[in-house]
């Protein structure tokens, strides 16, 4: 047994059903999946379903089912909150500015998922340390406020996870054949060429910072005080 797959039996054993692989159907996250179902132990599969997800994932979600026999659970933001959100700023408002985008995600991505790990003490992700420089400081196993992130793949390369795809013929999202490497909401993710880094294709018309939704990595300095102002704004309103 790998690194890998100890470290989520010792989840899956030390948890159980407070124990979950939350995943976006990415390469990484069905590597965990399926590492997962080989544990035979009836894992739970949390997804993260925004509202701008591209059809492809949605069909990951049937598909991952149709495959492992489990139910994905499908988060999905506060109604209200997404509605207040539009309403001031548009649908698209990630295109306008940084901190809209980072409210976006917060909006959609991140206070859904805080919400969810408030039923779990332990929790996995497909991160890698190989994947862009804002993960090279990623750990195997984290312990935050009483609950544990395990990211069993840290210390893959995007060659060791093709190759457990390939072994176990583990289904992959249909969006890496057209040339993407990274993906999340249709409308922030694109294919890239193969001069461009594995996150490029995310939020590409950002010219600097860091590329990631504030899922794992919280936001700092003068963002992150725009930002609660805003968030506050939406979520009280
Ligand atoms: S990735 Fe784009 S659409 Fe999705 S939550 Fe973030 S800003 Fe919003």
């Amino acid at each position: 047994m790998t690194a890998a797959e100890e470290l989520l039996r010792w989840g899956v054993e030390e948890f159980g059903q407070r124990f979950a692989v939350v995943t976006s159907f990415q390469k990484e996250g069905m590597v965990l999946v399926d590492m997962a179902a080989r544990l035979g132990a009836g894992v739970r599969v949390i997804t993260l379903n925004t509202g701008r997800l591209p059809a492809e994932t949605l069909r990951m979600m049937e598909m991952v089912e149709a495959r492992y026999g489990n139910r994905v659970e499908r988060i999905e933001p506060d109604a209200g909150e997404v509605g207040r959100m539009v309403g001031r700023f548009g649908a698209d408002l990630f295109r306008d500015d940084v901190v809209l985008r980072k409210l976006c995600c917060q909006i959609r991505k991140v206070r859904p998922l805080d919400g969810a790990l408030a039923g779990l003490d332990a929790y996995a992700v497909g991160l890698r340390r190989g994947q862009a420089e804002s993960r090279e400081g990623v750990e195997e196993k984290t312990l935050t406020g009483g609950k544990w992130k395990l990211a069993p793949l840290a210390a893959w390369t995007a060659a060791e996870v093709e190759g457990y795809t390939l072994r176990y013929d583990v289904p992959v999202h249909p969006l890496y054949a057209q040339n993407y490497t990274s993906i999340g909401c249709g409308p922030c993710t694109r294919a890239v060429d193969v001069t461009e880094g594995e996150r490029a294709g995310r939020w590409w018309w950002e010219s600097d910072g860091d590329k990631e939704c504030g899922l794992h990595f919280t936001p700092e300095g003068k963002i992150v005080r725009e930002l609660d102002v805003l968030v506050s704004e939406i979520v009280n309103a």
